[in-house]
């Protein structure tokens, strides 16, 4: 039995190839921890730094368990510009249970997750819970993108059809839920970063905000007080607003300035009015798992008879689409709904 799993597990080799280029779909990660060094590189080097900075002042008194529960309970961007006070502060951050991981596997999400101004919504404990977690939150598959609004990972699948992770900007999320500067400030707001190692924002040049569409809804309906109210406001903000364009349209064209037809986006749709959806990847990093028990990074396989019978433009069920990610147990399961697999394994396990 234990040959024949051997077997199987060799065979899986044969059966599924590896996706190449998801990381340039997104934020590089390498990129970002080069641009966007931790403590800006102020600290990278221990030795540069006096010994004389080397303490935590009165922090030095405490109990190191009473000092590690107080830190955990601080931000990423606040544990960031602790690091920064002294070498003994830096020592005492690295050394904080779960940090030291981040640091180690998930160093370029930490490092984008600053640059991307969402620190302050995040604790240690906020981004282990997201990212160690190998599977994407809406369909269960493996998640190799981790999006830092929707604060989970995500599949390719979803990250493209569902609207979870379609992340909308400041202005359109005013827009559609009612909300003023007062209501945005008290949601996390990602400002995303440009760069040739990141998407290019079909919005044009500068940093562009952009918020989860939930969280802003949320948000919204706070604001309002009810679902209803909030569709009430937005509803007659837009009609007075296409009112008064009217009135100014039909006005003789003196010396006015040109006309701008009012905004008025009824229903949020998935899509960012480009080909390729590029707003939805300025707030997503490529993140494979790391395993902690096989002590490995999982980047997933993918099944070779599905692409054989995808095409680009495939549009069959979702259990044979040719993008989805297995681990090898996973595969193995994919075997069982995937005719085309079995017969490759049989071929496989009885060479003619
Ligand atoms: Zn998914
Ligand atoms: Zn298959």
């Amino acid at each position: 039995m234990a040959q024949r799993h051997m077997n199987i597990e060799s065979s899986v080799k044969c059966l599924t190839y590896h996706q190449t280029s998801w990381a340039e779909l997104c934020i590089n990660g390498k990129a970002i921890q080069r641009r966007f060094p931790l403590d800006n590189g102020v600290q990278q080097c221990e030795s540069t730094i006096p010994s004389s900075t080397s303490t935590v002042g009165q922090l030095d008194l405490l109990p190191v368990e009473l000092w590690h529960a107080t830190f955990l309970q601080l931000d990423l961007e606040s544990l960031t510009m602790l690091r920064t006070v002294s070498r003994g502060a830096q020592r005492m951050v690295n050394g904080l249970p779960g940090y030291q991981y981040l640091l180690k596997h998930y160093g370029h999400v930490l490092c984008a997750l600053l640059a991307l101004g969402l620190g302050p919504w995040f604790t240690v404990q906020d981004l282990l819970d997201a990212v160690s977690h190998p599977d994407c939150t809406a369909c269960g598959d493996l998640g190799v993108f981790f999006c830092f609004l929707a604060r989970s990972r995500a599949c390719y699948l979803c990250l493209r059809e569902n609207p979870k992770f379609h992340p909308l900007t400041v202005e359109r999320a005013k827009e559609e839920y009612g909300l003023n500067a007062k209501a945005i400030s008290h949601i996390p707001v990602l400002c995303t970063i440009y760069s040739t190692d990141t998407p290019v924002s079909p919005l044009g040049g500068g940093r562009t905000r952009l918020v989860d569409p939930e969280v802003a809804r949320q948000a919204g309906i706070a604001v309002h007080g009810s679902k209803q109210e909030m569709e009430k406001f937005v509803a007659a903000r837009r009609a007075s607003r296409m009112h008064h364009y009217g009135q100014q349209m039909n006005q003789p064209q003196r010396s006015t300035p040109l006309l701008t037809r009012p905004n008025i986006w009824g229903v949020f749709t998935n899509n960012d009015g480009e080909g390729d959806h590029t707003l939805r990847y300025m707030g997503v990093i490529y993140t494979p798992w790391f395993d902690r028990v096989g002590r490995q990074t999982e980047t997933g396989l993918s099944c070779l008879a599905c692409r054989e019978d995808n095409t680009y433009f495939y549009s069959g069920p979702r259990h044979r689409h040719w993008v989805r990610l297995y681990t090898t147990g996973g595969y193995i399961g994919h075997i069982e709904e995937c005719k085309k697999s079995q017969i490759k394994l049989t071929l496989l396990s009885n060479p003619i």
